[in-house]
């Protein structure tokens, strides 16, 4: 939806297949970055995104046996960013705001019910195959951009690898109503908890806290998904509590996996189709939409005859090297962090807490801002 918004605004016709009867409303990514938020206003739709969520300026790592190790707040970077803060926000919230946008746009079309089962291109023209109801339909155009999440047909029709891995355990999510901050006062609406047995990080969107556990491969599917695991996880939170309130639990498998290009000719690779990591620092989606808009404001000059095709493979340089340099490396490393001790990392966050040029280095990283100047130095 961002792609398509940014390209339909910038002059060039797009049509949008979904798959499904409606704007998913899957419950996963929940944390927009600062400058996701900067390019989001761009489009007009930061503000109605921070209305339905909540700001979080600050956030926490914790352990269990040191309790707060460090705080860091994003106000040490407000100079280069018009959003010092993360916002706690479905992102299914933001897609239909994108989508009440652009509904009466003259460039702007999205079909329900149309997943994308095959891919061809020749040196002219992407041709698409739709699945509507059992009946195949064509239709081609100048460009096609695969932002069909993880499974991705586009990614598969075009045999692009996904090089990487899959991590034997499992992310549990279990949604509470629960107000932790009666217990825990000074918490922050992104709270992440290392230890070594158990760590889990602890994140408030609108009424709700989401709590997420890693589960390891010995227990089944049916098994981690029940109430009663749900309640044993839980009980190890804060010390006391137990049988909390539970509106939702689900069960994610976590990969780290990047497509070996994002551009094949006419053809490009977005978000998940193109990347998927741990969800510990909350990167996929802000990388997707990061991907979004790099790519759009680039296929516009060039679909205006503005610059050359080459144009196009700064995307895929760009946008896959810090997918791999930054976002994987981080989000690997965020999950070792929080399967240790915590004795080590707390010094480590100590030291960075208490030098400023370290801290603002630091704020710079997990906010992505460093990898968009990184992308920015790549030709
Ligand atoms: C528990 C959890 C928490 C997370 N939290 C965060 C977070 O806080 N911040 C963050 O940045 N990331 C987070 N992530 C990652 C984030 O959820 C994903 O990176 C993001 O949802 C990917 O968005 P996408 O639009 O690329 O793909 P999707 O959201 O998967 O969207 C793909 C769309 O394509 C449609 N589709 C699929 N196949 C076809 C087809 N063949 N034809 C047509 N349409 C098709 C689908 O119906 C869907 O609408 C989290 C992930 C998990 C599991």
């Amino acid at each position: 939806m961002v792609a398509a918004a940014h390209l339909a605004r910038s002059g060039v016709p797009v049509t949008v297949f979904e798959g499904g009867p409606k704007l998913s409303e899957e419950s996963r990514a929940s944390t927009f970055h600062p400058p996701t938020l900067d390019m989001l206003h761009a489009l007009g739709a930061a503000e109605p995104l921070i209305k339905q969520g909540l700001k979080a300026p600050a956030f926490q790592y914790r352990s269990k046996k040191h309790g707060l190790l460090a705080q860091f707040d994003f106000g040490g970077i407000a100079d280069v960013t018009q959003h010092p803060y993360r916002v706690q926000c479905e992102q299914s919230k933001l897609t239909r705001i994108l989508y009440g946008q652009m509904l009466s746009h003259p460039n702007f079309e999205l079909h329900f019910d149309s997943p994308v089962v095959d891919v061809t291109q020749d040196a002219s023209r992407v041709e698409i195959t739709i699945d509507r109801n059992g009946r195949t339909e064509r239709r081609s155009g100048r460009y096609l951009v695969g932002a069909d999440g993880a499974s991705s047909k586009v990614r598969r029709a075009l045999r692009v690898e996904f090089e990487g891995f899959t991590w034997p355990d499992r992310l549990l999510v279990v949604s509470t109503p629960f107000d932790f901050h009666g217990v825990i006062p000074d918490l922050t609406p992104v709270n992440y908890v290392a230890d070594p047995e158990r760590w889990y990080f602890l994140l408030q969107i609108p009424g709700v806290w989401r709590v997420m556990f890693l589960v390891n491969e010995d227990a089944s599917d049916e098994r981690v998904q029940t109430r009663e695991f749900a309640q044993s996880l839980m009980a190890g939170v804060v010390p006391g509590i137990s049988n909390y309130p539970i509106e939702h639990i689900t069960l994610y498998k976590v990969h780290q996996r990047v497509a070996k290009t994002f551009r094949q000719s006419r053809v490009f690779l977005i978000g998940d189709a193109a990347h998927l990591n741990n969800p510990l620092g909350g990167m996929g989606m802000n990388g997707g939409i990061h991907d979004a808009v790099n790519l759009a404001g680039r296929l516009a000059t060039v679909w205006r005859g503005e610059a050359p095709d080459t144009e196009l493979d700064r995307f895929d340089r760009q946008r896959r090297l810090v997918t791999l340099e930054y976002i994987q490396n981080y989000t690997i490393q965020n999950k070792k962090n929080l399967e240790s001790s915590g004795d080590e990392f707390r010094l480590s966050l100590q030291a960075i807490a208490a030098d400023p040029v370290r801290t603002r280095e630091y704020l710079l990283r997990v906010s992505m801002i460093a990898s968009l100047h990184r992308a920015e130095e790549l030709c």
